[in-house]
């Protein structure tokens, strides 16, 4: 009997990483401390440039299927000292790298980063650029919550420079917003957008979510026909990872309301079929971009690439990251900030770091964050380009890879060739499987505690 897709994500539905980053947060470790960082931030790095991330940890209220380090609170004084940690982290971040590199990007998330007030949300961008240089044409992007939205928001954000906005759509059946506790209707929606693209935002990007409570293929369309006609220039769509071991709150989410593996296949089916019907290229794991998109020019060109912010253009840049919880990384170290906004802020008042763990990369962690990048990203990988990266062979150095790609391999989900791995088209659904036969780091792990989402 023919293997069908359902039978394969049967399969291969176990718990694994997305890989945003190799190797991958649970490895990050208290060893690598204050000193280290402050190390790899003196590292001379002339040709790479920088990215800067700010985390805003506050929301308004709790949705139950978030998996971010927020914090819901309605008092806003809680805002005072935390800006002013973040003053003090990024003055002492800017003294130890080389002024002359300018930020080609910058981003801030949370949480909600429009819980800020508009005039705050002016300051915090006037600070961060008293510490960095911002290049001409930087990507100055923002996630932004609909609700408690203001026109006023979006005026400070585009006074202060940034051009790329993204809303946090999710799904808007009211049954599954009802579930998760995040109601906001159409017209929130659609007013949000008027404004965004009366004030002159250059992308302005829509996040889904599959897999939440009471989610249905036949519902989830009607979100999908709403998407295609508010016509945003990207689409993320995010499987949603429970983890209520690790997430806590994901407990007031019924098990039972779940969609089981038939039902997120179609809804992954529906999100394929619509999102391509209205004229989307489906980029890796994710995300979705207009043809003319950089995302999509980039994974043609093979310079596409993957950090916590999920796919991106900015190769060869280090990440800068402030805030509680925040990974910051260059090119051969990980750094996560204190997670607690307690902690993270007493540490900076400290000593202006607030280093939680981190890992230094070996060169193999290198190499193989490099292989399983250009799988996430290209959805191939040319042996000979990369034994010319790196000065190995490829065959030999991934023996035990190619043998665990091998059962994929037969099952219809990669191409290996003498030259060459190809991810099919059924393939693409298991790309984190795929990466995983390239991690070094699962195999010691066998037998442990769960610590991902399931890969289906
Ligand atoms: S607004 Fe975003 S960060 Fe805040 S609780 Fe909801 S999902 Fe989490």
């Amino acid at each position: 009997m023919a293997t069908t897709t359902l039978d394969l994500l049967r399969k291969y539905s176990v718990p694994g990483p997305r890989y945003t980053s190799y190797p991958t947060a649970p490895y990050f470790h208290s060893g690598f401390g204050e000193a280290d960082w402050i190390d790899a931030l003196a590292q001379p790095a002339p040709d790479r440039g920088l990215s800067l991330y700010t985390h805003i940890p506050f929301c308004d209220s709790l949705c139950y299927y978030c998996g971010c380090n927020m914090v819901a609170t309605r008092d806003y004084g809680k805002t005072r000292p935390y800006l002013a940690a973040l003053e003090r982290e990024m003055a002492t971040a800017a003294a130890r790298v080389d002024p002359a590199r300018a930020a080609h990007q910058l981003h801030w998330g949370g949480g909600t980063p429009t819980y800020l007030s508009p005039d705050d949300i002016r300051a915090l961008m006037a600070m961060t650029r008293r510490h960095f240089r911002l290049a001409d044409h930087a990507e100055i992007s923002c996630e932004v919550d609909p609700r408690e939205l203001s026109r006023a928001h979006l005026e400070a954000l585009r006074e202060s420079g940034f051009n790329r906005v993204s809303f946090g759509v999710q799904d808007m059946d009211p049954a599954v917003q009802q579930a998760v506790n995040r109601i906001q209707s159409a017209d929130l929606i659609r007013q949000v957008l008027d404004w965004s693209r009366e004030l002159g935002f250059e992308s302005i990007n829509l996040d889904l979510i599959v897999g939440l409570p009471k989610q249905t293929p036949e519902s989830f369309r009607h979100t999908l026909d709403q998407v295609a006609a508010w016509a945003p220039d990207r689409v993320a769509v995010f499987a949603y990872a429970h983890v209520p071991w690790m997430k806590k709150h994901q407990r007031l989410i019924r098990e039972a309301d779940l969609p089981d593996l038939s039902a997120k296949l179609a809804l992954q089916e529906a999100v394929e079929s619509r999102l391509s019907e209205a004229g989307y290229v489906n980029i890796g794991l994710d995300h979705f971009a207009r043809p003319e998109d950089e995302l999509v020019r980039a994974q043609r060109n093979k310079t596409l690439w993957r950090n916590f912010q999920g796919y991106t253009t900015h190769k060869d840049s280090d990440i800068l990251a402030f805030g509680a919880s925040s990974i910051s990384q260059t090119a051969d170290a990980y750094m996560q900030n204190e997670k607690t906004l307690k902690r993270y802020q007493d540490r900076i008042g400290d000593t202006g770091l607030a280093v939680e763990r981190g890992v230094r990369l070996t060169r193999d962690d290198q190499i193989r964050r490099d292989a399983i990048t250009r799988v996430m990203c290209d959805l191939a990988l040319d042996f000979s380009a990369f034994e010319a990266a790196w000065s190995v062979d490829f065959a030999r150095y991934f023996e035990s890879a190619l043998a665990g790609l091998r059962p994929l391999a037969d099952d219809g989900l990669v191409e290996i060739g003498t030259g060459s791995l190809k991810v099919t088209e059924t393939g693409r659904r298991f790309l984190r499987n795929i990466g995983m036969c390239f991690d070094a780091y699962l195999k010691d792990a066998a037998g442990e505690q769960p610590r991902y989402s399931k890969t289906a």
